[in-house]
């Protein structure tokens, strides 16, 4: 039987990205086939569709970083017909198949149960981005920051990690800041959970003072660069920055003043091979602490015929909060 996906496939300039009729043969190895219920579109898929990053390494290629669906058929023990998954990382979507397709094959161990309380919808509104978002958390968790440290401040707030981050720290009774470009987006931030917002021009410049005031006791940062280079400088004594983002460069033109002085932590996440306890973990939290009505206000749903026109918007900074694709639509 065929169905659909999404082929990205090499042109004279660039690729091509397009719906395609697609066998069941053409499936990679693995054991376990899942029908897929959505997918969703994060900033590194707009690099894949768009050609960009050199991310790709064989062509024709099926994109999506995430997906959500029912198992159909497993030949090992740990998965059975009937199982609601989901898929994020282990580069699906960049060096394998990914979830822009009615239909993936993948090993059992990259797989996590669909936690109690969410929907394939729900948690792909949540996506790679969202998981990102509560592995950021549970950093600062883990150095000791709680909701009587002081405000955290979300930068990249009003993109998918920034959304969700916002919304997880209000849920967990933190003050956030919120950073962001677009004002537009304030009563959306503030809705969120946002108490404060900060214009994401004040972070922009290099810093120009080695220390400034100690104003946030921690940071979760999607934008890098000068912004979490500024960020460093106005964290309280012994607070934390996650960073987890690149969204304005992957440079970091910093010093080691904030570390030395202040004992200041910095903290790297990476969700794309984060170990399986550690996603279970996340996964679980999201499904009990992310207020549904917060998450449905974030989220905006995409046509798999939708996928490359709202991957342009993602790479120019223009998506508010998530974008699930319905594979089925
Ligand atoms: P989005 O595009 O949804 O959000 C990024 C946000 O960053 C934008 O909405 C904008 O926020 C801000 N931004 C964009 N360009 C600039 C700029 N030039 N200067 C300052 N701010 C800017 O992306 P995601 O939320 O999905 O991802 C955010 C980042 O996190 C990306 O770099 C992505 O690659 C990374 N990421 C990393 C993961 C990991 O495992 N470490 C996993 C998932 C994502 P606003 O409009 O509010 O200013």
């Amino acid at each position: 039987m065929s169905f659909k996906a999404i082929l990205v496939e090499q042109a004279e300039k660039g690729v091509t990205a397009a719906i395609r009729e697609v066998g069941e043969e053409q499936l990679p190895e693995g054991d376990v086939t899942v029908a897929i219920d959505y997918s969703t579109l994060n900033y590194k898929d707009g690099l894949i569709l768009g050609g960009l990053g050199g991310l790709v390494k064989r062509y024709p290629h099926v994109p999506g970083a995430d997906f959500a669906g029912t198992v159909e058929s497993a030949r090992s023990g740990k998965f059975k017909p009937g199982d609601k998954v989901i898929l994020n990382g282990w580069r699906v979507g960049e060096v394998q198949w990914g979830g822009y397709a009615q239909k993936a094959r993948v090993k059992p161990e990259w797989l996590v149960r669909l936690p109690d309380g969410l929907s394939t919808k729900e948690a792909m509104a949540i996506g790679t981005a969202g998981y990102t978002a509560m592995l950021a958390v549970m950093a600062l968790e883990q150095h000791g920051i709680g909701p009587d440290s002081g405000e955290i401040l979300v930068t990249g707030a009003a993109g998918g990690v920034g959304s969700v981050a916002v919304a997880l720290l209000a849920a967990l009774g933190h003050t956030v800041a919120a950073s962001t470009g677009r004002p537009e987006t304030h009563p959306y931030l503030r809705a969120l959970g946002a108490g404060t917002i900060v214009d994401r021009a004040e972070l922009a410049e290099a810093p120009k003072r080695l220390l400034a005031s100690e104003r946030f006791a921690g940071g979760i940062d999607t934008v890098g660069s000068t912004t979490l280079a500024n960020l460093l400088t106005q964290i309280k004594y012994r607070g934390s920055v996650a960073a987890c983002g690149l969204a304005a460069g992957n440079d970091l033109p910093t010093t080691v003043i904030p570390f030395i002085i202040r004992g200041v932590n910095l903290l790297g996440i990476d969700s794309v091979m984060a170990p399986l306890p550690l996603r279970v973990e996340a996964w679980r939290r999201l499904a009990t602490v992310l207020p549904k009505a917060k998450l449905a206000a974030m989220t905006e749903m995409v046509p798999l015929a939708g996928v490359v026109e709202a991957a342009t918007r993602i790479l120019t900074g223009g998506v508010r909060g998530r974008l699930v694709v319905d594979v089925n639509a």
